[in-house]
């Protein structure tokens, strides 16, 4: 990669020649950082060149480390269940999964409105499938392709009919169904993107999180119903000043990373030099990172392919669950989501076993805002009755 500080082509930065894109975090570096373990570098394939809309790039962003890795390893490993961004507005929240769309791999994708793969054929057989599917299939014509994962952006004032959407009744009644396929379908094997998370309704946030934790949902319309595939990657962004998310919602984001904005000054100046580059000439800032994108995006889509070869030794297993309990954190998805998101760790740096390092890493994200004081002081008020009731029990019956 090279990087032209030269004033003419180089507008943005040239009233600071001394600050250099010295530090640009590519995959590689982001995870050294997280883990100080090294991955292999893998030739790139794929050059999808310049994404368009412009957006800013993600290995241009600035510090926020666990952030970037959060991300990164949702994206390895969409067993994970997601990633939920906390944090005060101007902390690079939207920017960063917007920017993901330069390191995103390609994956198999369906040419069916109900999102039937091949791999649906293999994991249930040729009922997995819709019938138009399952014909092609008999046909050897193939129905999916590679194409590069999306990022669906939930638009700010949708309704349940554009999330899941519905089936016509007007074409009901002539006999013939017409489906109007929602956002939760169309995100199927995509990434489905909520900003201001905790401002949805009630209704929507459950209809999404039940359809991304079944990775299908059905739609019904008096005697009609259908079933689409939603096997998406959910990230959801929030600031927390502007209302809170029930715990029962949070819980069922996989990682959990609190955004703060940059303190070191060095970092600020750097973000500053960067976002105004990019403002004054997009373009240019984002061929800076081209190479890297390419890189990165090479290196999680082979990560994306190994990470089921991972194994988790018995030893590792115990150690997670022991910090897990020590922790009192009762919800089930912590280990799943501890366990898996060190799997996608282990997976970047291509190794099939979780290290105690692999946890230790991804702990922090994988376990806040996972406790409940409320649930404790229950529990804990309920055994204390229970001692009551047993002693009132044996000094009547003594
Ligand atoms: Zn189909």
């Amino acid at each position: 990669m090279s990087v032209d500080n030269n004033e003419e082509n180089n507008p943005g930065i040239s009233e600071a020649p001394s600050v250099k894109y010295s530090n640009i975090s590519s995959l590689k570096e982001l995870i050294d950082i997280a883990s100080g373990k090294n991955i292999s570098h893998y030739d790139f394939q794929h050059d999808s060149g310049i994404a368009e809309p412009l957006f800013y790039p993600f290995l241009g962003i600035v510090g926020q480390f666990e952030m970037k890795l959060a991300l990164i390893l949702t994206i390895i490993n969409p067993n994970i269940g997601g990633v939920l961004l906390i944090g005060p507005r101007g902390t690079a929240k939207t920017t960063s999964v917007r920017g993901l769309v330069d390191i995103l791999p390609f994956v198999e994708s369906s040419s069916c409105q109900f999102g039937c793969l091949p791999e649906d054929i293999e994991l249930n057989g040729i009922d997995g499938v819709c019938p138009e599917c399952a014909q092609k299939n008999a046909e050897n014509i193939p129905f999916s392709q590679l194409s590069k994962v999306k990022i669906i952006e939930l638009p700010l004032n949708t309704n349940l009919n554009s999330v899941t959407g519905s089936i016509d009744e007007i074409s009901n009644k002539n006999n013939t169904m017409h489906l109007k396929r929602g956002i939760l379908s169309l995100a199927d094997k995509n990434i489905l993107y909520i900003d201001e998370v905790n401002l949805l309704s009630n209704e929507i946030i459950n209809s999404i999180l039940d359809a991304a934790a079944m990775g299908k949902y059905t739609v019904r319309s008096s005697s009609r119903s259908s079933t689409f595939h939603s096997r998406f990657t959910l990230i959801g962004s929030m600031n927390p000043e502007e209302g809170n998310l029930r715990p029962q919602i949070m819980d069922r984001f996989g990682l959990r990373v609190v955004t703060r904005g940059l303190v070191n000054n060095t970092d600020r100046l750097e973000a500053y030099f960067r976002a105004s580059h990019y403002l004054s000439n997009p373009y240019e800032f984002i061929q800076i990172y081209r190479d890297e994108n390419n890189i990165a995006r090479q290196e999680i889509e082979n990560a994306r392919k190994f990470v089921w070869k991972v194994k988790i030794d018995s030893k590792i297993a115990k150690f997670g669950i022991e910090l897990i309990k020590d922790l009192n954190i009762l919800s089930l998805r912590a280990e799943l989501t501890l366990f898996e998101a060190a799997k996608a760790l282990a997976a970047s740096e291509n190794r099939d076993q979780i290290t105690i390092e692999d946890i230790k890493s991804v702990a922090p994200m994988a376990l806040r805002l996972r406790r409940s004081s409320y649930i404790t002081n229950f529990i804990e008020n309920n055994e204390a009755e229970n001692e009551e009731i047993n002693s009132s029990l044996d000094k009547i019956l003594a």
